[in-house]
């Protein structure tokens, strides 16, 4: 069988992350599409032919793509969408359709996995349709194109009309996936994180899903899938060794939840001289842990602190408190670790008190950087069951959900009360003169991130005086 994988284009020039819970416009990042490499390998491995089009990637546009899409032969056109650029990212499966009209087109998206029928109504072009769990559906969906109805996982359309079949067997064993097929990428030059640096960057993967349970997040409660440190190694090695990257994101939702895992890896990759940055909770990680992290490489962690109040904290079910979290950015940076924190406006209970206190957190723990974010009702969260009772949400549609702006009320702050206390919260950081010592002094004790800082100080001033922190974190 012949595949053809797509990322589709940017959204009106904005890099857009198609990636499991990182399904955003982000103007910031351009990230290698890992999840369709990693269906490249996994069709490889089964012996299919594969071709990749990273139109995004590479800032191809849909007359080029389209042009690209009709030189090929395939049966199969696999492509991520995201719930903002809906309608844009659909012109990829309306383009398959007119130029190969029986070649099955599949799209995957994470966010909206609880509105499978719906996606399929809204999207005439798409025969099927993959929520969570592609690493499981699509090795079962190439062997069974032609008898769907066996395919765990996948909503799809017939002469029927929708079906949406019962939910997949979770992955077994994590490790036994196929390395992702990086060598389909004509190179590494145009992916970057936050600031292009120059520097030849990917992320990775080394486990999925998350146990805990915050009610805003579309990843709470899935089972987790975790690799193997010498099986993260090995693919470092491979990324270092054959495509010369220095700079690796670690895109798991929690990183550092195997504490000897993240010590037995960090072990194995140290001598390899790779940076890398990695996303956690506060409350695990520990002295020891983070030390043995940066002398592995870690130069940076990113922490969901989300609020300020312990008051939303217990509300959100972050399971985590205030203290722990200032703690945690202080021990961070002791050590030498960049911190970057999220933080999100509008949870459950926020009220004018709290949204003071967040901003009175950031201002007393100084993360090296920060994103501030309103509250997402994104489908099948318990945010969303919550704020659907109440009749908070003001637009269902789920081309509106941008962290950017804000969709739903609460308690007596508005959509636009939300969206101002982010621009205060930027203000408070940015013009804050403690935080730009603090990184002065950073940069002076660590001076190979001197090109990093003076990219980041110009991302800082078109993220709030050009770009009005839209389409961006
Ligand atoms: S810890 Fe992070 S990934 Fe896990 S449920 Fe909470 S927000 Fe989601």
């Amino acid at each position: 069988m012949r595949i053809l994988l797509v990322n589709p284009p940017r959204f009106n020039s904005i890099p857009v992350i198609r990636e499991e819970r990182c399904e955003v416009t982000e103007r910031y990042s351009v990230l290698p599409p890992y999840s369709l490499l990693q269906i490249a390998a996994m069709a490889r491995a089964e012996g299919h032919e594969v071709e990749l089009i990273d139109a995004n990637g590479f800032n191809i546009g849909y007359p080029e793509l389209e042009k690209e899409i009709s030189d090929k032969n395939y049966d199969v056109m696999i492509f991520r969408f995201t719930p903002t650029t809906f309608d844009h990212d659909m012109r990829t499966a309306v383009i398959s359709k007119s130029l190969k009209s029986n070649a099955l087109v599949v799209g995957i998206c994470l966010t909206l996995h609880s509105l499978a029928k719906e996606v399929l109504e809204s999207a005439p072009a798409l025969d099927i349709y993959i929520g969570r769990d592609y690493e499981t559906i699509i090795p079962q969906l190439i062997k069974n194109t032609s008898c769907l109805e066996r395919v765990e996982g996948i909503a799809y359309r017939s002469s029927r009309g929708i079906t949406v079949n019962g939910a997949v067997k979770k992955l077994a064993d994590y490790d036994s996936l196929p390395i992702p097929a990086y060598d389909l990428l004509p190179s590494f030059k145009p992916y970057f994180i936050n600031t292009p640096t120059g520097t030849r960057f990917s992320i990775v993967y080394t486990s999925k899903g998350c146990p805990f349970r915050c009610i805003y997040c579309t990843v709470a409660g899935t089972r987790l899938k975790m690799r193997s440190a010498e099986s993260v190694a090995g693919e470092v090695r491979i990324l270092r060794e054959k495509y010369d990257i220095r700079v690796i994101s670690f895109f798991d939702e929690t990183f550092t939840l195997s504490r000897e895992r993240t010590l037995r890896l960090c072990r194995l990759i140290k001598p390899l001289g790779v940076k890398w940055y990695c996303n956690t909770r506060a409350n695990l990680v520990d002295r020891e842990l983070l030390e043995t992290m940066y002398g592995a490489g870690c130069r940076g962690i990113s922490f969901g602190v989300e609020s300020g109040s312990q008051r939303i904290l217990d509300a959100v079910s972050k399971g985590v408190s205030v203290g722990e979290q200032a703690e945690a950015i202080r021990l961070a940076k002791a050590v030498g670790i960049k911190v970057f924190c999220s933080f999100i406006f509008g949870l459950p209970g926020e009220t004018r008190e709290s949204i003071d206190e967040t901003i009175g957190f950031v201002k007393r723990s100084l993360p090296t950087s920060a994103q501030f974010n309103v509250a997402v009702p994104y489908p099948g969260t318990e945010l969303y069951k919550l704020a659907r009772e109440k009749g908070c949400i003001e637009n269902e549609d789920w081309r509106a959900l941008y962290q950017d702006s804000s969709v739903m009320s609460v308690g007596e702050l508005s959509p636009g009360d939300l969206d101002n206390a982010r621009r205060q919260a930027y203000r408070a950081l940015y013009f804050n003169p403690r935080w730009i010592l603090q990184n002065i002094l950073h940069v002076a004790r660590h001076t190979d991130d001197f090109t990093l800082a003076a990219r980041y100080v110009v991302k800082i001033i078109n993220n709030y005086f050009f770009h009005r922190m839209v389409h961006a974190h």
